[in-house]
Parts: structure tokens; C-alpha cells; sequence
């Protein structure tokens, strides 16, 4: 396995180094669990992968097994939250067009209340 890269100045980076803190769901050895610290529904959990990987766009056929990873990870969560019954959605956001705020890549786990298309977006500009 390749060394987990880690960036300075990276908020997520921080959390996964634990010297920053963080409500933590869940951890293994290639991701994160924590609850998103301004919530846009009643669950809002965030999927972080150790690595620094910025977006989307820089994930390559080498992050084919985490990226998969990450989605079963998110299923887990759903079904242990209790929300996999009723739904959930799971979004990636990507690049500031797509509303990333964020640049380590992350998965935003959302449940407890009915979805609708609010939560895709704050209105980027
Ligand atoms: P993005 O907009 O990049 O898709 O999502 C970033 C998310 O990270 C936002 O929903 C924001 O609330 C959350 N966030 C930003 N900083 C922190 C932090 O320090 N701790 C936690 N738990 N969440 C954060
Ligand atoms: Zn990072």
C-alpha cells in the first residue's frame, strides 16, 4: 500500500490526524466517519478517506478499491444510523461549481428527514 498523503492546512487532514477535533462515527484504516459540524439534516455524516485526495476530479484508477470503500462504508453507516429503511442520500460535491467547500475529497451522508433539492445546493453563484 502507498503512503497516505497529507496535506497543511487541510481541515480534514487535521481531524484525521486528531489534532483537530471531531464527532466521530466511525474509523478504519483507510477512511472517517464524522458528523458534519453545520448539519443540513437531522443525520449528516461526512465519509473521509485518510489520503489527501482534493476532489473528485483527482481520483485515478489507483483509488479504484478506496473509492468503492468509501461507498460501502456509507451504507454501513446508513443501516447502523437506522435511516437505510426510509433513504438517504449520498453526494459528492466537486469543485466550487459543484458546491465543495472542502478540497479532500468527501462523501456527505444525509438522512432523517425527506431529501429534496435544497440540500444539493446553497446556491452557488
Ligand atoms: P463541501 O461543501 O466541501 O461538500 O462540504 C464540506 C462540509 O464540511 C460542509 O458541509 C461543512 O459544514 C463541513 N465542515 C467544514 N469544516 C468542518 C469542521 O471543521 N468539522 C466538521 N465536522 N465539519 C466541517
Ligand atoms: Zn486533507
Amino acid at each position: 500500500m502507498q503512503p497516505k498523503q497529507v496535506m497543511t492546512n487541510c481541515i480534514f487532514c487535521d481531524i484525521i490526524a486528531k489534532t483537530a477535533p471531531a464527532d466521530t462515527y466511525y474509523e478504519d484504516d483507510q477512511c472517517m466517519v464524522i458528523a458534519n459540524i453545520n448539519p443540513l439534516a437531522p443525520l449528516h455524516l461526512l465519509i473521509i478517506p485518510r489520503s489527501h485526495i482534493a476532489s473528485l476530479n483527482d481520483m485515478t484508477s489507483a483509488d479504484e478499491a478506496l473509492a468503492g470503500h468509501l461507498v460501502l462504508v456509507a451504507k454501513a453507516m446508513a443501516e447502523k444510523m437506522g435511516i437505510a429503511e426510509k433513504g438517504y442520500r449520498l453526494a459528492l460535491n466537486t469543485g466550487r461549481g459543484g458546491g465543495q467547500t472542502v478540497f479532500h475529497i468527501h462523501f456527505h451522508l444525509l438522512g432523517g428527514k425527506p431529501m429534496d433539492d435544497s440540500l444539493l445546493s446553497r446556491g452557488i453563484a
